[in-house]
């Protein structure tokens, strides 16, 4: 049996034999973050996911650690206050995952905000959400912007505003989470998918989970003092398994979409927030070797698992960047790649999508199944210390305070910035020598792994034996790996999706190496060759959905 297979199963046996104080069900953001705040409370704690960490929303969102501008337009004031704060202590725990980058807001004739008026609304934003001095917006000229961003549409154009926005790798950032959450004690465990609960003697209080394994497909019983249903757009599925509570709706689910393009199709070098085609904003944001552009915001009624791309939202983004880019001959034909993801909002009746507050709500029922909803990715750590101070409460544990404001996430080990820039340049100089790669190339891995990147040099002679089997490159055989060794991965698009990222940013050449990508995965997990086929086959139905429905 392989090392992480078994080391799995040690994590069932303990989940089934424990009596635990908390069970948190759903790997996202939310999830994760309040597992890892009342772990570190010194709780029992279990985290249940159905598919893979940052599988739902967590994993499908613009990838920014926002400062809250946008709210500020709905008069949000607390909320960009609370949001400020946050990032800056997200930024500080975990250095190698959120890092600033400029953001430009080009201002042009006739535009919602003029020039005087933008100054005004980022002054307003950046004393709100506390921003530091080095940080503050500068006001740039037509002339300053074009430099930046010669592509940009010059007609009207009066100038634009530069200021910071925070950039992150949401699906890595949730998993540094849970496996932050598995070091402070608390059992992780994802492809496990709450059925039902069971109840006491008056059949009126929840007192444990029906438990289903995804992989072996065995079903189990669980225990515990208070149940957390953290299931992001899946809140309201998880309310009416609870038979004690009239089935109610709390969410309202928005769809949003990004595109991928390739950046020799959109040359662009900065990220811009600019106006869209009808009155919202949209991001286009470099990274890697590509821009992404998003997004959409529908209101949304279809499948929660794999919420489609659809062709109307890539026309539209398309459309977007075509009015306020000289790109004339841009079309859809040009996507590379794309995602689609379900906000869960705070149902309020009568809004519209754009208009619903991202703010998020704590509900207890009758039952004692206590539900969090709602929020943003950005304000995770809020949200989880408001459900713990819940639990700690539900418990009788009510001197126990918050941690996680000073508690460095996996990865994220380092003092100041100076002392991480000082690591990756060292750690970046090595890993060149040991997988023979060029330093942009091995730099990316040190900023995606941070002080984890130890771990991944110690299994570099065992990744090597790999990379020569399968003819895989070696950074390639290197992450699936560790993945699998390290980061709990049991399928191939938990790699390449949520580990690394390839599908979205480097899918040509993930076009090549899937095969022997999945055959790999499969040698280190003992899986068979009919998994092998199943994982090829929806590789295949993906990218097939990229042309969208
Ligand atoms: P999820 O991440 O969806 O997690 C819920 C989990 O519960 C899922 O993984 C699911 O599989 C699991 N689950 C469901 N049912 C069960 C069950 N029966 N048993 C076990 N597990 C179960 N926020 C930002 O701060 N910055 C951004 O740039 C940003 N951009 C966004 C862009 C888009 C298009 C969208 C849609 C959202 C964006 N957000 C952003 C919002 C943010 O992504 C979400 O608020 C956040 O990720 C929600 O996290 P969550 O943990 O509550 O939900």
């Amino acid at each position: 049996m392989s090392q992480s297979i078994s080391s799995r199963e040690e994590a069932l046996q303990k989940a089934l034999h424990e009596h635990w104080d908390v069970i948190i069900i759903g790997g996202g953001a939310t999830g994760c973050g309040t597992a890892l705040d009342s772990a570190s409370r010194g709780l029992k704690t279990l985290l249940v996911e159905k598919g893979d960490f940052a599988s739902g929303t967590s994993g499908r969102s613009t990838k920014l650690i926002h400062g809250g501008l946008r709210y500020l337009k709905n008069l949000e004031v607390g909320l960009v206050r609370e949001v400020g704060k946050e990032r800056a202590i997200l930024q500080r725990n975990a250095r190698h995952l959120v890092y600033r980058d400029p953001m430009f807001l080009p201002v042009y004739d006739g535009g919602e905000l003029g020039r005087t008026s933008t100054a005004i609304a980022l002054w307003v934003y950046e004393w709100l959400a506390g921003v530091d001095a080095a940080e503050r917006r500068k006001m740039l000229s037509k002339e300053e912007t074009l430099s930046h961003i010669p592509l940009l549409q010059k007609e009207g154009l009066q100038g634009s505003a530069k200021y910071f926005e925070y950039r992150t790798d949401d699906a890595r950032l949730t998993l540094s989470l849970a496996l932050s959450a598995q070091q402070q004690g608390a059992t992780v465990l994802n492809y496990t998918a709450v059925e039902n609960f069971t109840y006491d003697d008056s059949a009126q209080h929840i007192t444990g989970i029906v438990l289903k394994d995804q992989i072996k497909g065995q079903v189990y019983t669980i225990k515990a003092k208070c149940i957390v249903n953290a299931a992001g757009p899946w809140v309201d599925h998880i309310h009416a398994l609870d038979k004690t509570t009239k089935a109610e709706t709390k969410l309202k689910g928005s769809r949003g979409i990004h595109i991928v393009l390739s950046s020799f199709d959109f040359p662009l070098k900065q990220a811009v927030y600019f106006d869209a085609i009808d009155g919202r904003m949209v991001f286009a944001i470099p990274r890697e070797e590509k821009v992404y552009v998003g997004t959409t915001d529908v209101f949304y009624e279809g499948s929660l698992d794999n919420p489609v791309v659809p062709k109307k939202e890539m026309d539209y983004l398309i459309a977007c960047v075509k009015a306020k880019f000289d790109l004339k001959s841009l079309s859809t034909e040009h996507i590379e790649s794309a995602w689609s993801g379900v906000r869960p909002l705070v149902l309020e009746k009568g809004k519209a999508e754009g208009k619903i507050s991202r703010k998020d709500e704590l509900f207890i029922a009758k039952s004692g199944l206590l539900t969090i909803a709602g929020g943003k990715l950005t304000g995770y750590r809020k949200m989880a210390e408001r459900a713990t101070d819940k639990i700690c409460k539900v418990l009788g544990k009510t001197s126990s305070a918050c941690k996680t404001e000073k508690l460095p996430l996996s990865g994220g080990e380092f003092l100041s910035d100076e002392v991480f820039e000082k690591f990756v340049s060292t750690k970046t100089i090595e890993l060149m020598t040991l997988l023979n790669v060029m330093s942009y190339e091995a730099e990316l891995l040190v900023r995606r792994y941070g002080k984890q990147v130890d771990a991944l040099i110690a299994l570099i002679p065992q990744s090597a034996y790999y990379a020569q089997k399968y003819q895989l490159a070696k950074p390639i055989a290197i992450q699936v790996l560790y993945a699998v060794e390290k980061e709990m991965a049991l399928n191939a698009k938990d790699v390449y999706i949520r580990r690394t990222s390839d599908f979205y940013f480097r899918i040509e050449q993930l076009k090549k190496s899937y095969k022997p990508m999945i055959a790999m995965m499969a040698d280190c997990l003992s899986f068979d060759s009919t998994w092998i086929k199943e994982q090829e086959e929806e590789f295949e139905t993906k990218v097939s959905e990229l042309k969208g429905r």
